[in-house]
């Protein structure tokens, strides 16, 4: 399993950028990975252009889910959120720089399953979210 992890995954599991929480904030949602025990928090402030403008991700969990969130905040910073909605699967896996198997997968995705369920104002984070 280790030679899965590349150096940057664990860069930003063991010093993320955008750990913490933003108060007061525009968006927020939270959900978890029960498969492995993943919990990821997001707090987003939004422009009057619907523009992000800071991100941040809380919780707790493996490698993956937590660099995944990390790698996440600093690409949404600065974009519209039109454009976040559009952001799937491949995307993440881009952002990672490796190939997962079905397990790690919804660690990986987690991140992104809470940040659209938090910008399209959902109840929940269902798995359509990133396909
Ligand atoms: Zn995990």
């Amino acid at each position: 399993m280790d030679d899965l992890y590349r150096e940057v995954i664990i860069e930003h599991y063991k010093n993320p950028s955008y750990r913490g929480k933003l108060v007061p904030h525009d968006i927020s949602f939270a959900d978890n990975n029960p498969l492995c025990g993943d919990h990821i928090q997001i707090d987003l402030r939004v422009n009057k252009d619907g523009v992000v403008t800071e991100a941040m991700f809380d919780g707790h969990g493996c490698a993956i889910s937590q660099a995944s969130a990390d790698l996440l905040m600093e690409f949404v910073i600065g974009k519209p959120l039109g454009e976040v909605k559009l952001l799937n699967k491949q995307d993440i896996l881009d952002m990672l720089g490796i190939d997962l198997g079905p397990v790690r997968l919804k660690c990986a995705l987690l991140s992104l399953k809470v940040l659209k369920a938090g910008v399209y104002g959902l109840g929940e984070a269902g798995d359509d979210l990133v396909e």
